[in-house]
């Protein structure tokens, strides 16, 4: 991993939203096979950063390159045809489509070709296997974020952005899903994990990003990162 160029290389990111300065200044990169953790007080700017990278807004300065291009700006369809895509803090699936057509509707919009094979692989990887034939709207809430998952891995992504996945999940969910995510870094692709929960957190980066009012102020593993004043000071301060 620590020789592996970044896929995902963010560099002085900033984002207004009318007068107010979201993101002043961020900066850091991502590597194929490593789970990177963004996290922050609310409202430090986590989900704009992925709303930037994933083309939901367009930055008002900074670069965001991947595989050695710059993609600031590009619409979310073009990011997931190159292999970025992302799950939300809050899955919107389509609600009268079954499990298996709201995959379907993902691959579609990915465009990188998964298989039947491949997503009947995937649901069994989520655990949506006994899910597929339901609607959407039968869903638990965590059943709709392993959904909303689904969707997301279904576009084949090499880097998948992941917002506030555990919120919501019950104990056992939390468990499978970070181990699910683990096993989705060994296989190479690169994860930008924005969570609240400490110990899903622990479980899962190999790294985090401390964001601070619109500002990365910290780079490094949590070990490190419970003992930084500065971190300890934003966290206490929230
Ligand atoms: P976090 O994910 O760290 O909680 P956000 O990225 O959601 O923070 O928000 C950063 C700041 O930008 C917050 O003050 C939030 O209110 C503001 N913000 C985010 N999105 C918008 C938007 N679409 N319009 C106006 N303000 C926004």
């Amino acid at each position: 991993i620590a020789t592996a160029s970044p896929l995902l290389t963010v560099k002085n990111l900033a984002k207004r939203f009318g007068a107010f300065q979201a993101l002043q200044s961020v900066s850091f990169n991502v590597r194929p096979g490593e789970v990177l953790g963004l996290v922050g007080p609310n409202g430090s700017g986590k989900t704009t950063c992925i709303n930037l990278i994933t083309g939901l807004y367009k930055p008002d300065g900074g670069a965001i390159q991947y595989q050695g291009r710059s993609i600031g700006g590009l619409p979310s369809h073009r990011l997931a045809h190159m292999g970025i895509n992302r799950s939300f803090q809050i899955p919107k699936p389509f609600k009268s489509l079954t499990v298996r057509e709201n995959i379907e509707v993902a691959v579609a919009y990915g465009g990188r070709g998964s298989d039947t094979a491949e997503i009947k692989r995937l649901l069994e990887f989520l655990e949506l296997d006994l899910l597929t034939d339901r609607l959407a709207s039968e869903l638990t809430s965590g059943q709709q974020k392993m959904l909303d998952l689904a969707r997301a891995l279904a576009t084949k992504p090499a880097l998948l952005c992941v917002d506030e996945l555990g919120a919501g999940l019950n104990p056992n969910e939390l468990t499978h899903v970070a181990q699910r995510l683990r096993e989705l870094a060994r296989s190479g692709m690169a994860l930008l994990v924005v969570e609240h929960l400490m110990d899903f957190v622990d479980q899962v980066t190999d790294r985090l990003i401390v964001l601070s009012v619109g500002k990365d102020i910290f780079s490094g593993p949590l070990s490190q990162a419970v003992q930084d004043a500065q971190v300890v000071e934003v966290f206490l301060g929230a």
